[in-house]
């Protein structure tokens, strides 16, 4: 039997309406799926880097600058990743930011190669078990690498989900969460998973976008509440944001004889990565600025001042940490350098001055 809503939405509930709503997101997804170099693969290893590449990292940024050939090319293999210096791994890193995903994906590569033998585990908890490997990434795994079944909840599934069952809650309370993996586990199918989860992730990507749903072509409309109430963009419901706290960050720019002078970070979460040194206030009172530009950070809005420092004296003084000199014009030489301290380095050099 199948049935409407009030408001002419096709009920998503018996088995048969199920199964169509996944047939029509597959075949949408065979005719318009796009082919990014992660899908032309199933090895679990490189799914496990795309997944984590692309956890905080908009798709065209990783595919505008090929992160995930070149880690493939750098770490094409476990082995190669589990037994890399971490100075390397952060350098081919560099430009994705949270810098614990790519520790992550170290020590996942020596537990493969330490627990299973250099075999990816197949099993979810096995998966689970890995460093750095929650729910979602482990369905991913699951259903791109091994099409078995694995639910995937990503912003763009919740999206989707969230408009198609018209979903009151706010996404991002636990309540709503748990709520919308019900949904998900509810829809996903036990074959051809790598299709369907594909599809909904993409169908979330360029179709049932933030601001502007394309509703007229989507091939899920019919099952959808949001769109037949044509209330689309009142979901996904969210929680307020807290505003983000705005900070001030000053940093010396020391320049010598075509070198700049750059320190070590200090803390285990930054530990391997480099950067400009940090000035106190009072260090910079007397300094001029050079430039300024903001940067975003978890919860805080950073207002980064540089100040640049020449002369036979600069990099004796206001640097924190150890530190070396490196060649301005060098930039593949640079250490792995934090977003905000490549682009001062970078935007100096563009103003001419190195
Ligand atoms: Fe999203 Fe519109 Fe499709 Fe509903 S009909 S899933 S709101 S694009």
């Amino acid at each position: 039997m199948r049935g409407k809503d009030s408001f002419g939405a096709e009920v998503l509930s018996g088995e048969s309406s199920i199964s169509e709503f996944q047939e029509a997101l597959i075949s949408w997804f065979r005719k318009n799926g796009k082919r990014f170099p992660w899908r032309l693969t199933n090895d679990p290893y490189a799914i496990l880097v795309s997944e984590s590449m692309l956890q905080q990292t908009r798709i065209a940024t990783v595919l505008e600058r090929r992160y995930f050939e070149r880690w493939m090319e750098r770490f094409p293999t476990m082995e190669a990743l589990a037994s890399a210096e971490e100075s390397e791994i952060l350098k081919t890193w560099e430009g994705l930011g949270y810098y614990n995903r790519a520790r992550n994906l170290q020590k996942a590569a020596k537990a493969v190669c330490d627990k299973h033998g250099g075999e990816f585990p197949r099993d979810e908890t096995a998966i689970r078990a890995l460093p750095g490997v929650g729910p979602y990434t482990a369905g991913a795994v699951l259903s791109f690498a091994f099409d078995r079944r694995g639910v995937i909840v990503d912003g763009n599934v919740s999206r989707v989900l969230s408009r198609v069952f018209a979903f009151p809650e706010s996404v991002d309370s636990s309540g709503g969460v748990k709520k919308i993996w019900e949904f998900a586990d509810r829809l996903t199918p036990e074959n051809r998973v790598r299709f369907y989860n594909s599809a909904i992730m993409e169908l979330g990507q360029r179709v049932c976008s933030k601001n502007r749903p394309r509703c007229l072509v989507c091939p899920v409309s019919k099952w959808c509440s949001a769109f037949h109430r044509g209330i689309a963009e009142d979901f996904p419901v969210k929680k307020a944001k807290r505003k983000a706290t705005r900070k001030v960050e000053r940093v010396a720019l020391f320049v010598r004889g075509g070198k700049i002078f750059l320190t070590r970070e200090e803390g285990s979460r930054r530990k391997g990565l480099w950067r400009l040194p940090e000035l106190s206030e009072a260090d910079a009172s007397d300094l001029e600025e050079s430039f300024r530009f903001d940067y975003s950070i978890t919860r805080f809005r950073v207002t980064l001042v540089v100040h640049v420092l020449r002369g036979p004296m600069a990099g004796q003084s206001g640097g924190s940490g150890r530190g070396e000199w490196f060649s301005l014009g060098e930039t593949d030489r640079w250490p792995a350098l934090g977003s905000p301290y490549r682009r001062a380095i970078l935007e100096f050099q563009d103003l001419g001055e190195a």
